[in-house]
């Protein structure tokens, strides 16, 4: 999962984007309210952890332009101690919870979890994704299947590659929505990067007999589905 952090306080910001980095989440900052729409409306993030009180834009006047864009992202609002009615106002323009600082980083995991299993209704049962016949254990994660007791542990990008196609099974990515995706605006990564992670979760998927592949679509891209499938 790919998150977005607006927060304005430097010292902040950049605790959380270094404690979730920690916890296998990709995270990227915004320091003021036009970057974080900015940002939010590039479509590269699964969530957004955004701060209320904030330069240039306010957290409650970006959640309403882009629900009123009809975006869903979920968002958690970060509100301070006192305000009541930011929270009120918060939820009534579409935040998907809130929390309040200062608060314990487990928390603000809990919260991230809870969000985005509701949001992401893709078979999220006990912290494992689904699809066909193919586990992912996104506490520990491992790849595993229901037809074998093997189990084999992703490194930190092709886990992050898997869990992108898990939650768009069925639809096609483009190289660069999974560049951009995994590796960022700002990285070096070629796009055959791509493809040589590719190769690693394939072997893996065959390794625990899974019934989901990832076809590739020519001068295009990849597309999680299963084997009896067809474009
Ligand atoms: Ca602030």
């Amino acid at each position: 999962m790919k998150l977005l952090v607006v927060e304005d306080e430097d010292g902040i910001r950049e605790a959380l984007i270094h404690e979730l980095c920690a916890e296998g989440y990709l995270a990227d900052g915004a320091c003021d309210g036009e970057e974080g729409l900015d940002l939010i409306c590039t479509g590269l993030y699964d969530l957004v952890i955004l701060d209320i009180m904030l330069p240039k834009r306010s957290g409650l006047d970006i959640l309403h332009t882009i629900r009123q864009q009809k975006n869903t992202i979920p968002v958690i609002l970060l509100t301070a101690r006192s305000a009541i009615d930011d929270k009120v106002e918060g939820m009534d323009c579409g935040a998907d919870d809130y929390l309040t600082k200062p608060f314990a980083f487990p928390e603000l995991l809990a919260r991230i979890r809870m969000v985005s299993r509701r949001h992401y209704q893709t078979a999220f049962v006990d912290n494992n994704l689904y699809a066909g016949n193919l586990i992912l254990d996104t506490g520990r994660h491992e790849l595993a299947s229901t037809v074998t007791e093997r189990r084999i542990r992703l490194g930190n990008k092709e886990y992050q590659l898997l869990e992108y196609l898990m939650h768009n099974t069925g639809q096609i990515l483009s190289r660069e929505q999974i560049t951009e995706k995994i590796w960022g605006y700002d990285s070096n990564a070629e796009y055959n990067n791509v493809d040589v992670y590719i190769s690693f979760l394939r072997k893996k998927l065959q390794f625990v007999f899974s019934d989901m592949q990832i076809r590739t679509i020519r001068s295009v891209g990849y597309i999680l589905q299963h084997q009896e499938e067809s474009l």
